[in-house]
């Protein structure tokens, strides 16, 4: 794809994260997994870890459709102080047992730098969540921590700010990681957030990080998930989050948004037939490397 004039300089001055001539494409490698070739990368689980029981039977229903990454909140950043604030350490434990279970990897949200060392025990992959893309302080502790960092959008911020912080990160002494589109703030209500899809190809070529898409969190309506999902495929995301769990309708956070593990088996199944459609993103356009330029 021919990168559009407009991006020009905007980007290309977060040098860590920005795509070159050099360096087209980030390739991380986490146990058996790898992310950012060709490879199409599926996180899934429940919102938070509730328990044992439910945990592992999500993980086992996932791994058994085809994603490769389990995901589950142990520490939750909730709008409302009165909601579940999550299990903590013991929610790290269920999702390290799971592991041991299914041979899946593990994403999870470290939410302040206190937390990075005991998250980054437990996870293969540090999520920050929409709320923290801006807490400079936990960006630059997840520079030394070892692990990939699932670096997911601000809900009010642009591309270049989620780059921006990527350009933290880097620079802290973590090139490992990966940027997720999960829905911004709009002035549209008929869905939870705007999934902004136009992110995935606009980072695909500006930046050389693994890029995937949070439908879930990004519509907040179940049905519209495998769709947004399909879509995602097809215009080239490195992977996907997604929300899924025994029992949505009684999912302690995200009900709305959380796909049952029959619907999700179904998604993987629509999916096959689409994600051979995506493009391939290794053409360095030489206007990106031009610094200057608008805004
Ligand atoms: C989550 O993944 O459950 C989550 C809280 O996501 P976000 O930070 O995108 O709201
Ligand atoms: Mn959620």
């Amino acid at each position: 794809m021919a990168p559009n004039s407009q991006w020009n300089g905007q980007f290309s001055r977060f040098d860590l994260v920005a795509k070159t001539a050099e360096r087209c494409r980030t390739v991380i490698h986490i146990r058996e997994l790898t992310i950012g070739d060709s490879a199409f990368v599926v996180m899934a689980g429940p919102c938070a870890v509730e328990s044992e029981q439910q945990l592992l039977t999500t993980a086992e229903a996932i791994a058994q459709a085809g994603a490769q990454v389990l995901r589950g909140g142990a520490f939750k950043p909730r709008s409302s102080p009165y909601s579940f604030q999550g299990l903590g350490v013991d929610g790290l434990k269920l999702l390290s047992k799971a592991r041991r279970e299914t041979g899946l990897a593990i994403v999870t949200e470290v939410m302040s730098e206190e937390d990075v060392d005991i998250v980054a025990e437990y996870a293969d992959i540090m999520q920050v969540g929409t709320r923290s893309m801006e807490n400079y302080s936990l960006l630059e502790a997840l520079g030394g921590c070892g692990r990939p960092v699932l670096l997911k959008r601000g809900m009010t911020a642009r591309l270049e700010e989620l780059l921006q912080s990527a350009q933290i990160i880097a620079e802290a002494g973590n090139p490992e990681i990966i940027l997720c589109e999960r829905g911004i703030r709009t002035f549209e209500t008929a869905t939870r957030n705007t999934l902004d899809l136009a992110a995935v190809p606009v980072l695909k070529t500006v930046s050389h990080l693994p890029v995937i898409v949070d439908p879930s969190h990004g519509t907040g309506i179940r049905c519209l998930v495998p769709l947004m999902a399909r879509a995602a495929a097809v215009i080239g995301s490195d992977g996907l989050l997604i929300e899924a769990h025994p029992t949505p309708e009684k999912a302690w956070s995200d009900a709305a948004q959380t796909l049952s593990l029959e619907e999700f088996d179904e998604m993987m199944r629509d999916l096959r037939r689409y994600v051979h459609f995506a493009p391939v993103f290794d053409i360095v356009g030489p206007q990106l490397l031009v610094a200057g330029g608008p805004n």
